[in-house]
């Protein structure tokens, strides 16, 4: 069998095993609906947490952008692609986010690895959350770092006892006499949970044992803080995390990624982020729908507010239903079943009564811990939720988790 055979084999065990992803095609714009098969059905599952990414005055920015500029950048940043819009979205980025200077990549996949790769040697020292992205983890590894801590959950006083750690391995110095990087790296929002990371607590623990701090704020930009400019912003930590990570892809509704903290910090990045150097940057149509999105955002807390009124209000009712939503602290509200299985029949079943919130299982979470993650946006009206809610009823009666 030839090594390409041998890929179709893995498939073929994978849909027999019913590991295999059938993707669903969207046949709409990103909304509170969605069509999908020709259905429509109620979109609880996106990050389009303020409904940017069909805002009329986004789609109109991306249009007009298009007619002055083109398309493509045709040329890696570093050399002639970096538009002149490139540098009104990094500005607008790093005052939204009050700080010195950011740095726009295409994803914030990318910006996770542009941020660590770039700062971490294999002689360094890095320290993580067990349940940091996948990004992170990717990241950490592309950076070939050996000595690599990972702290229980939110676990402060393990964070502290892998600082201690560290700090008597970095006496040692690198083979080029410089002193060990030690990074303290962790998501902002949990994506599978919705619960935060205790920021203060990590900021303290950084300051107390000369550690650099990185949060990757994916899912509280446009979610958390005043204005949504994320969790920084929510624990008023403004200044005081050396290297905040984002995404452009969740609420902000386009694509990309970003890096703000300190001029220095997102110059040297400028000047030495393979990311960066070696790939091209934002498209012209993204990038002038992103400044519009940041414009959307620093003048009103309207879409906000709305987010938050609807989450507030959609978990208030499935609590009451006597659903367990675990310890979601914001819009990401996990619905917990518990049995693989069960979780895989409880979205079918709200699917069929076009209500489509994804199931989360085994591997994504502990084995035993599935549950139907859901996550609603500023474009949902009270009908719409009330409709999800009748849904959940019907569902989890059917299926016992309530009574
Ligand atoms: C979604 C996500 C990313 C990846 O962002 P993209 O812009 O889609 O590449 C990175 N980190 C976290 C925590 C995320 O939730």
């Amino acid at each position: 069998m030839s090594q390409i055979d041998k890929l179709s084999a893995i498939i073929q065990d994978m849909k027999e095993k019913g590991l295999y992803n059938n993707i669903k095609t969207i046949q709409s714009a990103q909304g509170a609906w969605l069509e999908v098969g020709g259905e429509k059905k109620l979109n609880l599952c996106s990050n389009n947490y303020l409904g940017l990414a069909s805002h009329p005055r986004v789609k109109e920015a991306a249009i007009k952008a298009i007619e002055k500029y083109g398309v493509g950048t045709a040329s890696v940043r570093a050399l002639s692609g970096t538009n002149e819009l490139h540098l009104e979205l990094e500005e607008k980025l790093a005052k939204f986010k009050h700080a010195e200077g950011a740095i726009a990549v295409t994803g914030g996949y990318f910006a996770n690895m542009a941020a660590i790769q770039t700062l971490i040697g294999k002689e360094d020292i890095v320290i993580s959350d067990e349940l940091n992205h996948a990004s992170i983890i990717d990241a950490v590894r592309l950076s070939g770092v050996k000595t690599k801590f990972i702290y229980k959950h939110n676990d402060m006083a393990d964070l502290e006892a892998k600082l201690k750690e560290a700090k008597e391995i970095q006496k040692e110095k690198r083979s080029d006499g410089e002193e060990k990087v030690l990074l303290v790296v962790t998501d902002g929002v949990f994506s599978m949970d919705g619960d935060l990371a205790p920021l203060p607590d990590i900021v303290r623990l950084c300051k107390k044992y000369d550690a650099l701090s990185m949060v990757d704020d994916a899912h509280g930009e446009g979610v958390l803080g005043d204005h949504g400019r994320g969790i920084v912003d929510y624990f008023k930590l403004h200044g005081q995390v050396d290297i905040e990570v984002g995404t452009l892809s969740k609420a902000f509704g386009v694509m990309g990624g970003f890096i703000t903290g300190a001029k220095s910090l997102t110059d040297f990045y400028h000047q030495k982020a393979r990311q960066f150097l070696f790939s091209n940057g934002l498209s012209i149509p993204d990038t002038a729908a992103l400044i519009e999105g940041v414009n959307i955002l620093e003048e009103s807390n309207e879409l906000v507010t709305k987010l938050w009124e609807n989450a507030n209000y959609l978990k208030e009712e499935l609590k009451n239903l006597g659903f367990d939503c675990g310890k979601s602290e914001t819009p990401i509200i996990p619905v917990m079943i518990g049995d693989e299985n069960k979780a895989k029949d409880f979205g079918n079943m709200l699917y069929e009564k076009d209500v489509y919130a994804t199931p989360i299982k085994f591997p994504m979470v502990p084995m035993g811990t599935a549950r139907i993650r859901v996550i609603p946006s500023a474009t949902h009206s009270k009908e719409d939720l009330d409709f999800a809610i009748k849904a959940f009823t019907e569902v989890g009666k059917e299926l016992e988790i309530i009574s």
